[in-house]
């Protein structure tokens, strides 16, 4: 069913608990902000709260401090940034509850904002402590959900104090539900799909699902080792699942049986390590040598997948095809990324590896839709539910 939106409730004067995903990249030296992708993201939003005139109380986590204190993941930065986005002071509290964040929040005037300190400072919030989400709730008369990425978890500020207050979707939230799941329920056809990344264990749910909805599955990254490894091929030092290899087997069957089209590589460019690219080499799959490991798909492969997504009216890609981080491995996720970019399809990119090679590509501008959302957008096209999104109202 579908789940309330900002436009559905009234907002002006209200106080607005919203969680966002400001979990920015950070430099490692200086702790400044290297990304902002993700607090643009959340502006519009933000705007439209101010705009209706509501009281704008911020909550997100950034990294992963275990629930103490960590100085350098306080969020003054984050609250820095966003008020230069957008235009406006934004008060930065040093606690995420308490008697100091009620006396703000007590003194906030309509259309005014504050940001929560770093929610995971405190270990209720990962254990969706209930007493922890009261003191949250206590803050809010309306829950605002805009944190796609972590809607995936039922964390005390992304589900705990939606049992609480009345929780809407937020702009960004709306976005991602919507155009994920129009592409499972209602895809124009051809509807390719393209899965990489190391483990097929990671990606066995999406695999599964993804099967049932599109007309041709491709297969790329470590995965493909262990279908190629079913098929009984000899994988060399590669890494294979090889308890995996019966379920591999079983997914293809079930692809057969669905007279779905499952692609896996033909070719594979092999090397000794994945820290010595001078020895790599191009083979065929019948051919990857007893001392050399399977790290990238090769050139027929890619012709191959090339061909599936110059024809399809939707793609959906998750998970690069090799070892992208060696550019000597970096050729086949760099020539899907382009394929995926070229084709007149509306495309879908799902998954932190995979965003980021569009965005070293600098393809982002070309892709219909990039989700901010790693494992939450991975849990989607699951076809799990997610927590974060499920405890908001029902229209
Ligand atoms: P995403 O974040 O897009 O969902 P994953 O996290 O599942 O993708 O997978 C990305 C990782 O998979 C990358 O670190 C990449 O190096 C690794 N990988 C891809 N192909 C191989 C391979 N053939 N062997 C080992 N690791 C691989
Ligand atoms: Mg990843």
């Amino acid at each position: 069913m579908a789940k309330k939106t900002m436009q559905d409730v009234e907002l002006t004067g209200k106080r607005v608990l919203i969680r966002v995903d400001f979990n920015v990249p950070r430099s490692k030296t200086t702790g400044e902000i290297t990304n902002d992708v993700r607090i643009q993201a959340g502006v519009p939003t933000i705007k439209y709260l101010v705009e209706q005139g509501a009281k704008v109380i911020i909550m997100t986590h950034m990294g992963r401090p275990k629930g103490e204190v960590k100085e350098e993941l306080r969020l003054d930065r984050v609250a820095e940034r966003l008020a230069e986005l957008i235009g406006q002071p934004v008060k930065k509290l040093d606690q995420v509850v308490g008697p100091e964040v009620e006396a703000a929040v007590a003194a906030m005037q309509n259309g005014d904002i504050i940001m929560l300190e770093n929610v995971r400072f405190l270990p209720g919030e990962t254990e969706n402590d209930p007493e922890l989400a009261r003191q949250l709730a206590a803050l809010g008369d309306v829950f605002v959900n805009d944190a796609f990425g972590t809607a995936h978890r039922a964390h005390c500020s992304t589900e705990g104090v939606g049992h609480i207050l009345p929780g809407v979707m937020g702009f960004l939230m709306d976005k991602e539900i919507s155009v994920l799941g129009k592409a499972l329920s209602e895809a124009e056809h051809p509807f390719v799909a393209i899965v990489g990344g190391s483990k097929i264990s990671d990606k066995i749910g999406v695999v599964q699902n993804l099967l049932e909805k599109v007309d041709c599955l491709m297969i790329g990254g470590g995965m493909a080792n262990t279908f190629l490894k079913a098929k009984g091929y000899e994988m060399g030092t590669s890494l294979v699942e090889d308890d995996k290899t019966d379920l591999a087997l079983k997914i293809m069957q079930h692809a057969e049986q669905l007279g779905k089209k499952l692609l896996i590589p033909v070719d594979l460019t092999v090397a000794s390590a994945i820290e010595q690219p001078e020895t790599a080499q191009v083979v065929t799959v019948d051919a990857v040598p007893a001392d050399k490991m399977a790290l990238d798909i090769g050139p027929e492969t890619v012709k191959l997948y090339q061909q599936a997504v110059a024809d399809a009216k939707t793609v959906i890609w998750n998970g690069p095809m090799g070892v992208f981080e060696v550019d000597a491995f970096a050729v086949g996720t760099g020539a899907v990324a382009q394929a995926v970019a070229s084709s007149g399809a509306y495309s879908i990119v799902g998954g932190g590896d995979s965003v980021a090679s569009i965005e070293k590509a600098g393809l982002n501008d070309k892709i219909d839709h990039i989700s901010t959302g790693g494992g939450a957008s991975l849990e989607f096209l699951e076809g799990k539910k997610l927590p974060g999104i499920e405890v908001l109202q029902d229209k």
